[in-house]
């Protein structure tokens, strides 16, 4: 079988029927306006076809995820660090700028930016309970954060309590 196949996204579809003509399967004619993914062969005709650019080649199998090495989660961390002063530079921005449409500019580089944060943390390993650098983290919140021990207890309790989390 084919490496590849063919995705059709009808949001861009155009319903020129190009894909159809240069087919040599027959694996875009269908009913559903999906693409049969067994009748593909990944040859690509009918994503060079496309003038809407609605066809994408997909893998049929995606390779394992790497490992994370400690250099890779060192260079996420730095790359949060240098993220999280920028959020805080964008939060006084937004916050002190008159002109509505750089507030709004600053608004959104604020949000994103937060969230660009959040992806790294996931990516590091961090945001899913089951992990085991999630419970190190909190376990050295709890040793500096008395304020907040309760809540953080409470978060270490549900990643070493259930069968289901497993170390990652
Ligand atoms: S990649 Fe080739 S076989 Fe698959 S749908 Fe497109 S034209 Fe048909
Ligand atoms: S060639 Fe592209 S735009 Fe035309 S019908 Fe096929 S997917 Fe849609």
């Amino acid at each position: 079988m084919a490496k590849g196949y063919a995705h059709r996204d009808l949001k861009l579809c155009s319903k020129d029927c190009l894909c159809l003509f240069v087919c040599p399967t027959g694996a875009t004619d269908n009913e559903t306006g999906q693409i049969d993914k067994d009748a593909c062969i990944g040859c690509g005709a009918c994503m060079r076809a496309c003038p809407a650019h609605a066809i994408t080649m997909m893998p049929r199998e995606y390779p394992k995820e790497q490992e994370k090495k400690e250099e890779v989660i060192k260079a996420l961390e730095k790359v949060i660090q240098n993220k999280i002063k920028e959020v805080a530079i964008l939060r006084v921005l937004k916050e002190k700028e008159e002109d509505p449409n750089k507030k709004k500019l600053y608004q959104a580089l604020y949000h994103s930016n937060k969230v660009i944060i959040e992806d790294l943390y996931r990516e590091s390993g961090y945001m899913t309970l089951s992990s085991k650098r999630s419970q190190e983290f909190l376990a050295k919140l709890l040793q500096k954060n008395t304020q907040k021990a309760e809540t953080i207890q409470k978060l270490l309790d549900k990643t070493t309590d259930s069968n289901s989390l497993q170390n990652v």
